[in-house]
């Protein structure tokens, strides 16, 4: 769990279920996003893609974000 993960975790924590609103679900998004997941490799297709909104991440560009939905990418298995 990294610092962003872990802060959100005390604020959902401090709440009774029924009171996690509509913030603290939108900054859930965003540590999420922030946090970065592993690129998945498609064999079949022969390219990469977003863990997260299933768009195609091609190898030559390496980013760190999707460019689609700004997921953080994790390329340490390449
Ligand atoms: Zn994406």
């Amino acid at each position: 769990m990294n610092e962003y993960e872990q802060a959100l975790w005390n604020i959902r924590v401090s709440k009774p279920a029924n009171k996690l609103n509509a913030e603290i679900i939108a900054l859930q998004e965003l540590v999420e996003r922030a946090t970065p997941k592993k690129i998945v490799y498609s064999e079949i297709h022969d390219f990469n893609i977003c863990p997260n909104c299933g768009g195609n991440v091609y190898h030559h560009q390496h980013t760190n974000n999707c460019g689609d939905c700004g997921q953080t990418l994790d390329w340490s298995d390449k």
